[in-house]
């Protein structure tokens, strides 16, 4: 018997468990086997976290501080330091992740960028992704929240992907007392308008929901439905995350309860029946345990995984090592194959500024993965 249709009423009855979920994992399976077959990506990185200062104030956050108790910017030498050892280690990626906007709340961000000589944080991420760009092999991938078409814009030259990610839909997330209270970058209509400013700028975007933040099951699933009306209406949607709210020690949400790896698993298979076949679905393997447990709930990649650097948005958990990656991925039947930021599906002169697309095509083999990778792969 064929499996319904995606509906939303259907979903929330799955994601909770009121319903058994396990004809949802068999179409989850079905749906990523037909899409993406056997083969699971990754895109081996470095984290380059630019300023850890930021405008908001999000209840989870270890990650934004302020100046003086650890807020602070990379200069470009430090960030070329850590690309040029991730150039070492093979990596293709720098994420370039950071704070929103620190420059609207903090005197010594905007200190900083005078002495930079760069009129934002934005400029000084186009700046920055551009020296990357120019001097090593690495691909900047930047994360620098909220942009407009004039920030894409300037960035595209030196990004081949971008992201953002919407986390939820719901605008209840920025009521007083929950976690997105008094942070004007998580208004969700927002980011939504910064993902359909990836379509009119032709850029491979990256987004996806955070879970467990407060939410309920519904609004999980209309996040999942207004992703999947965006992917369809833009076309610049090249990935979608899952990701499951982790509690740390130091933050207002530290006793909150983190979503269990079965809850998880269902939302990640109602996120592929939502999404369809050919949607990228990622579930970041360093903030679960058992992580390979994703497979069967229709996964076809890791994220960014680094041999070199901390996950600094969830510094507590360490990436898995590259060969158990490749050992969890295979044993369940999938071939673990490296990307660059951009998919492969991608790659092509509609979507890659024209002074890029030479640095992307001579990095990828003829199907579109990494070619640093696959000539490691070969000499296994
Ligand atoms: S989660 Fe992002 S936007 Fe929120 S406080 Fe942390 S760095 Fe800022």
């Amino acid at each position: 018997m064929s499996f319904p249709q995606p509906d939303p009423d259907l979903a929330v009855e799955l994601i909770t468990g009121r319903r058994n979920p396990s004809a949802l994992f068999r179409e989850a399976q079905r749906l990523r086997d037909a899409g993406k077959g056997r083969v699971v990506t990754y895109s081996r990185k470095v984290f380059v976290p630019v300023t850890t200062m930021c405008r908001d104030t999000c209840t989870y956050c270890t990650f934004a501080k302020p100046p003086g108790g650890g807020g602070e910017y990379l200069k470009p030498a430090d960030v070329m330091a850590i690309v040029r050892a991730g150039e070492a280690h093979g990596c293709t990626e720098a994420l370039f992740t950071l704070g929103d906007r620190p420059e609207d709340r903090w005197d010594q961000a905007r200190a900083f960028l005078a002495e930079q000589g760069a009129s934002s944080t934005l400029d000084y991420v186009r700046r920055l992704t551009e020296q990357v760009n120019a001097e090593t092999a690495l691909f900047p991938h930047a994360n620098p929240g909220l942009m407009d078409d004039a920030a894409m814009a300037a960035l595209r030259p030196s990004n081949p992907s971008m992201g953002l990610m919407l986390e939820n839909i719901s605008p209840r997330l920025m009521e007083p007392g929950m976690p997105h209270h008094d942070c004007p970058d998580k208004d969700p209509q927002r980011r939504v308008a910064t993902i359909e400013a990836s379509s009119r700028q032709r850029v491979p975007f990256t987004t996806g929901v955070l879970v467990g933040i407060g939410e309920t099951p519904r609004e999980v699933v209309d996040s999942l439905f207004a992703l999947a009306e965006l992917s369809q209406r833009l076309g610049s949607i090249q990935e979608v995350i899952v990701q499951n709210f982790r509690a740390k020690a130091d933050t207002r949400m530290r006793r909150s309860p983190e979503p269990t790896p079965d809850y998880m698993a269902r939302v990640v298979a109602v996120a592929r029946w939502i999404l369809g076949p050919e949607m990228n679905l990622q579930v970041p393997p360093n903030l679960t345990e058992d992580y390979g447990d994703y497979l069967d709930a229709g996964i076809n990649d890791w994220g960014g995984v680094s041999p070199l650097t901390i996950d600094w948005v969830n510094p507590e958990a360490p990436w898995p090592h590259l060969e158990q990656l490749r050992h969890v991925t295979g044993a369940r039947g999938f071939r673990l194959e490296a990307r660059l930021p951009v998919y492969p599906e991608f790659i092509g002169d509609s979507w890659i500024d024209q002074a890029l697309l030479p640095k992307v095509s001579s990095a990828v083999d003829r199907r579109g993965y990494a070619l640093a990778a696959t000539m490691e792969e070969s000499r296994r």
